[in-house]
């Protein structure tokens, strides 16, 4: 016997208890961000891969290690699967010159390929919503996007998620800042792990960033960036932090966030909870004003961020969210063969006036078919015989308490329909029209 196959390490399947609550979570994003007037952008899931090694750095996670990339086998061009959303989107507002009539606020979601370790909270094929604002320079538009972020933390219930901000500064004001902590971790070179040696040359910023807890003391006495910011990005980041006040939104400066590559600058932030285990980081984002020109483009100031869908969800699941309106309103049982063309028509109705109707398809007796009814959560079972079908009525019975299960089962004609199954699932309120 051959084995089944079974998807890639990493890459999960979402079945459809999660994934009903990732399609509540779609509906919530999607008004979230009309109301802070976003727009959509779709974009390829594979692009070529020199866009990444130029948006996002050779000297990355991401570049070094994690990318799916291969060679298309019938043109021998270099592809990518997207690690992020930034680089796609950016190439596309350049391809197409949507900056022409002025700044653009743009969102998108979908998934997203890196080639890690996969554990909880971490995995090889994930999920983000992206959000960038291309044009912008002034620390209101950073300010925006962390007030977004708050509200749909409210919106979606969640408490224990924490808003930690930095500033980067600019080029010049991290090199001087990187000259010193290079030397300070020369100094201590013999304590340094491979990896933060390996990064000394390369990327020092991100050393700061280990996770490995025998550099943490090292590490925390490193030179601060923030002490080499100069008049222009101080009062940026004074900026942002005043309207933060005015919004009533809490906020730790951490000194360690940050990003390794020259076109990040000024404000970052992270959103991040202590209800996740290691992997707590649910959203990140900030300043990003010398990518457009490292793509190619007319320089332009631009900033954004991105969530990580798996991490917010699991978070929404361990604070009480749940996956509401699963169940049908209304079951369709039905036996013989005017009665089966007689139920097409009742469910094609009922649809018409706005319920959710599950068919049953497959015969069986009118006992196994009842089952099936109450098995799939519906309010009502709508049944018909050969005798329903003549008269042209149906027989409504109600399947759950406190929805008329006390009551006694009712035949009602056809263009009644709607009306009493309205009457029965909302108590008269007048929710649907006849049929
Ligand atoms: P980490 O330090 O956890 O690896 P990162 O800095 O690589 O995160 P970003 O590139 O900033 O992450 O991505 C933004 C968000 O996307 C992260 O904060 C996280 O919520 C989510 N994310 C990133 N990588 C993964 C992954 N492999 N699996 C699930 N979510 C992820
Ligand atoms: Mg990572």
């Amino acid at each position: 016997m051959s084995q089944t196959i079974q998807a890639i390490r990493g890459m999960n399947d979402i079945l459809p208890d999660e994934a009903l609550q990732l399609e509540q979570f779609d509906d919530l994003v999607r008004d979230w961000l009309r109301a802070y007037a976003y727009r959509p952008i779709r974009l390829p899931v594979v692009e070529p891969t020199p866009l990444f090694a130029r948006a996002i750095g050779t000297a990355t996670d991401i570049v070094e290690k994690e990318m799916y990339s291969f060679i298309d086998s019938l043109n021998g061009e270099q592809l990518t699967l997207r690690p992020e959303g930034t680089a796609g989107c950016v190439r596309a507002v350049l391809q197409h010159n949507l900056l022409y009539d002025g700044p653009k606020r743009l969102y998108y979601q979908g998934p997203m390929f890196r080639h890690e370790r996969p554990q909880k909270g971490r995995y090889r094929q994930f999920h983000q919503v992206g959000v960038e604002a291309l044009g912008f320079a002034g620390p209101d538009i950073d300010a925006e996007h962390i007030l977004m972020c708050q509200r749909l933390w409210d919106d979606l219930g969640l408490t224990d998620i924490r808003l930690e901000i930095n500033s980067l500064g600019q080029v010049e004001e991290r090199s001087r800042h990187r000259a010193d902590l290079v030397a300070y971790l020369e100094e201590h070179a013999e304590m340094l792990d491979a990896d933060a040696r390996r990064r000394l040359h390369s990327n020092p910023l991100r050393i700061l960033d280990t996770k490995n807890p025998a550099l943490q003391e090292i590490v925390e006495a490193a030179p601060k960036l923030i002490g080499y910011l100069g008049e222009e990005s101080l009062a940026h980041f004074a900026g942002v932090q005043a309207l933060l006040k005015d919004a009533g939104i809490p906020y730790r400066i951490n000194p360690r966030l940050v990003r390794g590559l020259d076109y990040y600058n000024l404000t970052v932030f992270e959103w991040v909870t202590d209800r996740l285990g290691s992997q707590g980081t649910v959203c990140a984002g900030g300043r990003y004003d010398g990518l457009i020109a490292q793509l190619g483009g007319k320089p332009q100031p631009a900033c954004g961020f991105a969530i990580g869908i798996e991490r917010l969800l699991a978070l929404w699941r361990e604070q009480g969210g749940v996956a509401a309106g699963i169940a049908p309103d209304v079951y369709v049982v039905h036996q013989g063969e005017q009665a089966q063309r007689f139920a097409f028509r009742v469910a094609e109705g009922l649809r018409d006036a706005g319920f959710s109707v599950q068919l049953h398809c497959g015969g069986g007796s009118f006992k196994a078919q009842m089952k099936r009814a109450d098995a799939s959560g519906a309010m009502l079972a709508a049944i018909i015989g050969a005798d329903e079908a003549a008269a042209n009525e149906v027989s409504l019975k109600p399947l759950r308490d406190g929805f008329g299960k006390e009551q006694e089962q009712q035949r009602v004609a056809f263009d009644q329909l709607a009306e009493a199954i309205g009457e029965l699932l909302f108590h008269g309120e007048d929710e649907h029209g006849g049929l």
